[in-house]
């Protein structure tokens, strides 16, 4: 009876490993394929982006955000404005839509006061996790020396004790990943929802399926942190 219970803890286990190393792994091919996807349609509104993002900030925030100039493919944005490159203003395609529509999203985040609480944490845990490579060196020490008697042998536990707050730091880095997919996931449904004023069901579908690519590549982030020791997918950085 435990023997089949046991098998099939190990079983699911597999599964489980399987899909998140999937996950890890095509996520990001398949980001790519639905961004070229999204880069061979223009819209049907006949607006540049530049018009739109004028039209978006003068509707839905009050006026409240510069556009900025940046290089190419480092749109972004900062508070109080949005940076965007050359060619991102003068495209018409759904992907440059989608990915600027996101950034709005951002902006609507911010208005609404839900991204500076989550920057606060971040830079807290960042600074936590300055200290997880120290942890891990200070536990190989201890336990070693601790081992060959070079120290008394109770300092192994020391050496265990860092252990188990690097493991710590590593359960909060994965956190922190889970936090971060929840506001990508967020600024994603307003753009959604800003789009949806402008494109056809058709055009909307397909900014869709490109928003929810992207937010899958963040799971993949997420799944890398934590099995990127396995060697089997990339590993991510931890912060
Ligand atoms: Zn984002």
């Amino acid at each position: 009876m435990w023997v089949y219970i046991v098998i099939g803890i190990g079983v699911v286990f597999l599964l489980i490993l399987c899909f998140c190393l999937a996950v890890a792994n095509f996520s990001f091919d398949n980001f790519k394929e639905k961004r070229d996807e999204a880069r061979r349609y223009g819209n049907s509104l006949d607006m540049t982006v530049e018009e739109f993002v004028e039209d978006v900030i003068a509707k839905h925030l009050k006026g409240n955000l510069k556009i900025e100039t940046c290089e190419e493919y480092q749109d972004h944005f900062r508070v109080g404005a949005i940076a965007l490159s050359q060619s991102t203003r003068r495209s018409n395609s759904l992907a440059t839509f989608s990915t600027v529509s996101h950034e709005l999203g951002h902006a609507i985040q911010y208005e609404k006061g839900e991204l500076t609480k989550h920057w606060q944490k971040r830079q807290k845990n960042r600074l936590i996790g300055k200290f997880f490579l120290p942890f891990v060196i200070l536990g190989l020490v201890f336990s070693i020396l601790g081992l060959v008697n070079v120290l008394p042998f109770y300092v192994v536990y020391i050496g265990i004790a860092f252990f188990g707050l690097s493991f710590l730091i590593f359960l909060i880095a994965i956190y922190m990943k889970y936090l971060e997919i929840k506001i990508e996931k967020g600024a994603s449904k307003y753009a959604i929802e800003v789009l949806g004023k402008y494109l056809n069901a058709e055009e909307l579908k397909i900014c869709k399926e490109f928003l929810d690519s992207a937010r899958l590549t963040y799971w993949g982030s997420l799944f890398r942190t934590m099995l990127g020791w396995t060697f089997l997918t990339k590993s991510d950085k931890m912060f």
